[in-house]
C-alpha cells in the first residue's frame, strides 16, 4: 500500500499550474501568485525628501551650533523655489523635497526659531534625515519577481509603481460532490436510516479557505446513471473534482467504476493512513479527481493532506505543503494504530510558547471531536506512549 508521502508525490507530479490571466488588483486578488516580474517605471522617492519636520541645511555650514537665515517654507506636495546658499536654511515638512544646496535636515525640536533666524542646537552631518532619490527603487529595476504571492504590502507596492492589473495564476475551480443514498440536505430532518450531509458544507468551506472557487454540485445518489450525469458536468467545468463517499469496497460504491467510464485514469485507490485509507486519485487531462472516504474525519484529513497541496501547486505556490511543524505535547499522549495516523489536536499558547494537546476523538465519524480541534498530529504506526513535552509533528489546520 502507498505511504502518504508517495501518494502526495504522485498527486503533485500530476498537478500543473494553470495558464496565467490578467487580474485586477482588488482585495479579492489577495493570495494569488504573480506570473510576471514587475518593473518600476519611476525612481522612488522621485526626489530627495525629508523624513522629519525641520530645517534643510548645508552640512558644511552646520559643523557647530550656528544660526541660519530661513529663506522659505516647503510643505509635502510643494516644491522648493529657492536654492540654499551659505548661512541659509529652508523649513521643510515630512515628505517635502529637499531644496537645491541642502544635504541634510535637522529636526524642528533640535532648533530655536527667532523671527527668521534658526539657531541649531547641534552640528548636523551630511545626509541626516534625508532619503535620497531612488533609494527604495530606481526606474527600470525589477521590484517583484514572478512567483510572488499577492499580500497587502505587495498590492501596495504594485499601486506605487502604477499598476492596476497584473498577470497572475487563476483561481482553480473546484467541484464538490457528496455521494450517498443515506444523505439528506440540512435543514431536512433525517428519516429512518438517513443522516444529514455534513461533508458537502465542510468540503466547500475547506476549498474556499484553500483559495479555490468552489462549486457545490448537490448530492449524487448511489446509482450509476445519476452519478455519471453529475460527474460528467463536474469534470467538464472544473480543475479539481472532490467526491466524498462511495470509494470503499461496498456493494454500492460505484465511484471508481463510473469515473473510469468517464475517461478518468486511476492513479491510486488506497493509502497507508488513518483515517481515510480508501482514498481515490485519478486524472482526466489536467483535471484532478479525488474520491475521499465518506466518514467526516477521513474527508477532512484527505482534503488537507492531498487536495489542498494540489490546489496550492495549481495556484502557483512554490511550496504546496502540507507544512508540518514540530511542537511539544501539552499533555502525555498514548495511542495504538495499525497505520500512520493523523489525529485531531488542539494548539495552546503558554508563556513557554506554542504546544499541542491530543484532542479526544473516538474515530473517523467523530465530527464533533474534529470541530474542537485546530491541528492534526502525525503519529507513527504501532503503539506510542509520549510524555508531556515530547515533540510531535503537527499540521495546523485552522
Ligand atoms: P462511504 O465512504 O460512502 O462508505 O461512507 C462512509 C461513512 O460516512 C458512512 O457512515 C456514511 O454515512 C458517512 N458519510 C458519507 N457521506 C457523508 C456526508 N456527505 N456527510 C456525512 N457523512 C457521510
Ligand atoms: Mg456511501
Amino acid at each position: 500500500m502507498l505511504e502518504v508521502e508517495e501518494a502526495l508525490a504522485i498527486v503533485l507530479d500530476r498537478t500543473r499550474p494553470r495558464t496565467p490571466v490578467e487580474t485586477a488588483l482588488t482585495p479579492r486578488a489577495l493570495g494569488r501568485v504573480l506570473a510576471e516580474s514587475v518593473t518600476s517605471e519611476l525612481d522612488s522617492p522621485p526626489f530627495a525628501k525629508s523624513v522629519m519636520d525641520g530645517y534643510a541645511v548645508r552640512s558644511a555650514d552646520a559643523t557647530s551650533s550656528v544660526a541660519l537665515t530661513v529663506i522659505e517654507e516647503v510643505a509635502a506636495g510643494k516644491t522648493p523655489t529657492k536654492t540654499i546658499g551659505p548661512g541659509q536654511a529652508t523649513r521643510v515638512m515630512t515628505g517635502a523635497p529637499i531644496p537645491f544646496g541642502a544635504d541634510a535636515v535637522i529636526p524642528h525640536e533640535q532648533t530655536e526659531l527667532t523671527e527668521n533666524t534658526v539657531q541649531l542646537r547641534r552640528p548636523v552631518a551630511a545626509g541626516e534625515f534625508v532619503i535620497p532619490r531612488g533609494r527604495e527603487m530606481a526606474a527600470g529595476e525589477v521590484v517583484l519577481n514572478k512567483g510572488t504571492v499577492l499580500t497587502p504590502a505587495v498590492l501596495g507596492l504594485l499601486s506605487a509603481v502604477g499598476r492596476t492589473t497584473v498577470i497572475a495564476q487563476p483561481v482553480p475551480r473546484l467541484a464538490v460532490v457528496p455521494t450517498g443514498d443515506e444523505l439528506v440536505e440540512p435543514p431536512a430532518a433525517p428519516g429512518p436510516g438517513q443522516i444529514r450531509n455534513s461533508n458537502g458544507p465542510m468540503l466547500m468551506a475547506q476549498a474556499t479557505r484553500a483559495g479555490a472557487e468552489a462549486r457545490y454540485m448537490g448530492i449524487a445518489r448511489d446509482d450509476r446513471d445519476a452519478l455519471r450525469n453529475l460527474l460528467d458536468d463536474a469534470l467538464a467545468a472544473s480543475d479539481i473534482v472532490v467526491l466524498s463517499g462511495g470509494v470503499s469496497a461496498g456493494k454500492y460504491d460505484y465511484v471508481p467504476d463510473v469515473l473510469r467510464e468517464l475517461g478518468v485514469e486511476a492513479h491510486f485507490h488506497k493509502i497507508r493512513m488513518k483515517p481515510g485509507k480508501p482514498l481515490f486519485f485519478g486524472t482526466r487531462g489536467e483535471t484532478l479527481v479525488f474520491g475521499l472516504p465518506g466518514n467526516p474525519l477521513s474527508s477532512f484529513v484527505g482534503f488537507e493532506l492531498f487536495v489542498r497541496p494540489a490546489l496550492r501547486k495549481m495556484s502557483g505556490y512554490a511550496i504546496p505543503g502540507p507544512v508540518f511543524v514540530g511542537l511539544p505535547l501539552a499533555a502525555p499522549l498514548e495511542a495504538s494504530n495499525d497505520r500512520p495516523t493523523y489525529a485531531p489536536g488542539r494548539l495552546e499558547v503558554s508563556s513557554e510558547g506554542q504546544r499541542v494537546r491530543g484532542a479526544a476523538w473516538f474515530g473517523s465519524a467523530d465530527l464533533r471531536g474534529l470541530a474542537g480541534a485546530d491541528a492534526l498530529i502525525r503519529l507513527p504506526a504501532g503503539s506510542v506512549k509520549y510524555a508531556s513535552g515530547y515533540i510531535v509533528s503537527t499540521l495546523p489546520v485552522n
